[in-house]
């Protein structure tokens, strides 16, 4: 290939696109190189898309609310049009429940407090208010069927919630995503599928290049790794795995689809609820179904797979989590047969993203998304481009990290929150909850 780019992105989901988006709008020639025959069909097509704002972490919290807008705001954000319409962002709110795990939400108050988001504290009567159906004893710790307390109540009652009004999720995310193409080639970004970067190729202490499985060489001076849970396989093929503190691997997961209870009209009515109680998340889906989700309970064995060889049907995990949050969603259905989603995160040692430089100059990562990030894709995108635009013109991130103002929430973000030389940061959850 003889054309010249300045930047090639390994990868094409929601986090690749949108990191070559900003690098376009920076005047970047840009690639995105992906084995998969088109936008979005990896880890991101199985995404929930929830956008929601609890994170443990203060750092959590803000980019999540700042990636709010973006969404809210998606084809002024994007400037292009796409002839497969655009993804649309549904509100439904967010009941979180209060749980030891999560310190009773406290620190989460104290975040959205500090960001001016607006939220209601509840107490059980508020709760039922809100969604009648639910149950409201407590359940936790979160139990596998064969335990002779499964589904039985450990508590008289939860310790209550809080409800987020500005929380919802985005209609279609593999469509998100090629929205994000469309942007992209409009800012003269190129994309090439079915193309699998089999090497990364150095000069003189420098990233140089990608050679690609068909034996193509492409010459770049940057390179950026965003290939989801294979993240670990590209560091690797770099050379930087070595010079990473915390690091990342691929974690299967399953997601239930499953209808709404009899006569409730959870489209309308039903919201996101994020159960620690009973150890699951859950959104409205179309054709009155629910979503439910694992916020990764002690009592699941974490299934860390080769994101190439994996099982790719439904084991026992769906249909638990699905029983877990009928525990607390009275008249949740359970067919028979599941459906849904079986996928993989790319899951951090502390579940919180790496978005960062790596000891190779020119090679850099956005990567350990750990089943949370989709919703932080507009705003990492413009991160990893102001992290990229100051290392290359000779900045020493990992001494003075980049830092920069956030356009919706004004706040400062310090890249080197998610540096790959941290400490594990004790304050995580260690679970998709970030
Ligand atoms: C089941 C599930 C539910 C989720 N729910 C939510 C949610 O509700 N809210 C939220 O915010 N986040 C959620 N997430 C997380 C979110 O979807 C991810 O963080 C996000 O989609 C990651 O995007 P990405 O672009 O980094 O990776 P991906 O979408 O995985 O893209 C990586 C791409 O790299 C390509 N690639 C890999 N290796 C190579 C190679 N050698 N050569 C060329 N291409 C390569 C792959 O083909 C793939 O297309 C969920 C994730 C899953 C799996």
């Amino acid at each position: 290939m003889n054309k010249k780019y300045d930047a090639i992105t390994i990868g094409a989901g929601i986090i690749g696109c949108c990191v070559s988006f900003e690098l376009a709008k920076k005047g970047f020639r840009t690639l995105n190189v992906d084995k998969l025959p088109s936008a979005g069909y990896g880890s991101t097509s199985g995404s929930c898309a929830i956008i929601r704002f609890h994170y443990s972490t203060p750092d959590g919290v803000a980019l999540a609310r700042e990636g709010y807008f973006y969404w809210l705001d998606w084809p002024n954000y994007l400037g292009a049009d796409d002839e497969s319409g655009f993804a649309k962002y549904v509100n439904t709110g967010c009941l979180v429940i209060k749980t030891a795990l999560n310190k009773n939400l406290v620190n989460v108050m104290r975040s959205l407090d500090e960001l001016g988001v607006a939220y209601e504290e509840l107490d059980l009567e508020g709760i039922k208010k809100k969604m009648p159906l639910l149950d409201l004893h407590g359940y936790f710790p979160a139990k596998l069927p064969n335990d002779p307390g499964f589904g039985l109540p450990t508590a008289p009652t939860i310790a209550g919630a809080i409800f987020i009004p500005e929380s919802g999720y985005m209609s279609d995310p593999q469509l998100s995503t090629h929205n994000v193409q469309r942007a992209v080639e409009a800012r003269g970004g190129e994309f090439l599928f079915n193309s699998e970067v089999v090497a990364i190729r150095t000069h003189q202490g420098r990233a140089a290049g990608v050679t690609l499985k068909d034996g193509q060489a492409i010459d770049v001076p940057v390179i950026i790794n965003v290939a989801g849970p294979h993240s670990y396989i590209i560091n690797r093929m770099a050379g930087v795995e070595q010079g990473m503190n915390i690091k990342t691997r691929a974690l299967r997961q399953e997601v239930a689809h499953v209808p709404a209870p009899e006569g409730f009209d959870y489209q309308r009515d039903g919201m996101i609820i994020s159960d620690g109680d009973v150890g699951t998340y859950s959104r409205p889906e179309v054709g009155n179904h629910v979503l439910v989700g694992s916020e990764d309970p002690e009592c699941d064995e974490r299934e860390w797979v080769d994101p190439d060889h994996y099982n790719t049907g439904f084991t026992q995990q769906a249909a638990t989590q699905a029983m877990r949050a009928a525990q607390r969603i009275q008249g949740l259905r359970i067919p028979n047969m599941m459906q849904g989603v079986v996928d993989l995160y790319d899951v951090s040692d502390d579940w919180i993203p790496i978005y960062d430089k790596s000891d190779l100059p020119g090679f850099y990562m956005a990567v350990g998304t750990s089943g949370n990030q989709y919703k932080n894709a507009p705003i990492v995108g413009i991160l990893m481009a102001e992290l990229i635009e100051k290392v290359e013109a000779g900045h020493d991130h990992d001494k003075d990290p980049v830092k920069f103002t956030m356009k919706y929430t004004r706040r400062t973000c310090n890249i080197g929150f998610f540096s790959r030389l941290r400490k594990i940061n004790r304050d995580s959850s260690f679970s998709v909850i970030g």
